[in-house]
């Protein structure tokens, strides 16, 4: 099907305040159109072929990327997030491959170490305009991606790159490039990303912190939403082993939150008069919700996992050990920025150099860093 096809078809069958292809704001770097790809379509692959998307594999999630097989590392976590968000766009009509695309894009800026690493890179950046990891992966697909000679980064879609720095409340921060800094956003189809994000984490931790043995079955009926299920699948399965619960229950409450959020906004859409809608305004944040009882149930959730997952004193230590790697790298790097690689040695004269060796360290994986670290503090 040609491209033209593709377009009609989304204008004919996707909902009022969904993304058009046809309709982009377009990129910063005027392109030929593709014969048989739309631009979203095209957005989403140039972020599965880039270097950033890669090293998604060896970054951490929650649990540190070495410590064991099965736990959610930030690419299969962003590949949860991307199936989670597709089911929720194609079930309202929204644009499934702008959606797609924004969520395989979600975490590209993320540093190695999941949070403690962001929260140390910002407090090292602290007077200079911090970190944070939306930003950052604004600076990864429009300027350190490097894979034409046309242009500098991948030359997406203004309306990609707006949905990558989501509702991002500085938008006047002079990392932000100028085009985005008077963005209306967050269109609906980046509001769906961030929501499958929270269910998808939420869910994948609760896994995960069963799997470790940090959370325990018996803790998990502290939250209704979980003792709910736990209950009801005792009575149906009670037989199964603990495993084979757990699975059953994860899978459970992705459909619950799903299901809930996908009910609930119907109704607020068929509610919401459409005439004065305007594409270019953004959409109003309400449209997208869970109903006020899931949405207390995923607050509670959230809370449960702070209190008892995330700071758990296993996870302290390993986030204090992070810390410690990416605050070595960052001052080591400063003073001898020579021990960067040459294509960030070279932007030295053109940029700040905290600049430049946050860029670094943001992309490095776990083991990288790891490693970095352990070669300049041998001996
Ligand atoms: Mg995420």
């Amino acid at each position: 099907m040609l491209r033209e096809e593709l377009e009609k078809r989304e204008l004919e069958s996707l909902a009022l305040f969904a993304l058009k292809s046809g309709q982009s704001r377009g990129r910063r770097y005027p392109e030929p159109k593709h014969p048989y790809r739309t631009e979203f379509q095209r957005d989403r692959d140039r972020i599965v072929h880039s270097t950033a998307f890669r090293r998604l594999q060896y970054k951490t999630q929650v649990f540190l990327n070495d410590e064991g097989d099965h736990y959610r590392t930030r690419l299969t976590h962003t590949m949860e997030v991307a199936i989670i968000a597709r089911s929720i766009a194609r079930a309202l009509r929204l644009n499934e491959d702008i959606t797609e695309a924004m969520a395989l894009a979600h975490d590209l800026g993320h540093t190695p170490f999941g949070h403690a690493g962001e929260d140390e890179l910002n407090k090292l950046l602290e007077n200079k305009g911090g970190f944070e990891h939306n930003r950052q992966c604004i600076r990864v697909v429009d300027i350190l991606e490097k894979r034409y000679p046309e242009f500098p980064g991948l030359n997406l879609t203004y309306e990609l790159r707006e949905g990558i720095l989501k509702h991002h409340s500085d938008k006047k921060h002079p990392d932000i490039p100028l085009d985005l800094q008077t963005a209306a956003g967050p269109s609906i189809e980046c509001q769906v990303v961030n929501i499958a994000d929270e269910i998808a984490y939420n869910c994948h931790d609760i896994d995960d912190g069963l799997a470790s043995d940090i959370l325990s079955e018996k803790q998990l009926y502290q939250i209704s939403v979980c003792r709910r299920q736990l209950e009801a699948i005792q009575k149906e399965f009670p037989n199964s082993d603990s495993h084979m619960k757990r699975h059953i229950m994860v899978r459970r409450l992705i459909n619950e939150f799903v299901s809930d959020l996908v009910n609930q906004t119907f109704e607020i859409i068929n509610a919401e008069s459409s005439s004065d809608y305007d594409p270019a305004g953004g959409v109003d944040p309400v449209l997208l919700a869970f109903s006020d009882s899931v949405q207390n149930e995923n607050r509670d959730l959230k809370q449960f996992l702070f209190t008892n997952l995330y700071r758990h004193p296993k996870m302290v230590r390993a986030a204090d050990q992070a810390r410690q790697i990416i605050s070595g790298l960052y001052h080591e790097f400063r003073s001898n920025p020579e021990k960067m690689p040459f294509s960030f040695r070279e932007r030295l004269g053109v940029e700040p150099d905290h600049l430049v060796a946050a860029d670094y360290i943001a992309g490095m994986t776990d083991r990288f860093a790891i490693a970095e670290y352990e070669k300049n503090n041998k001996g």
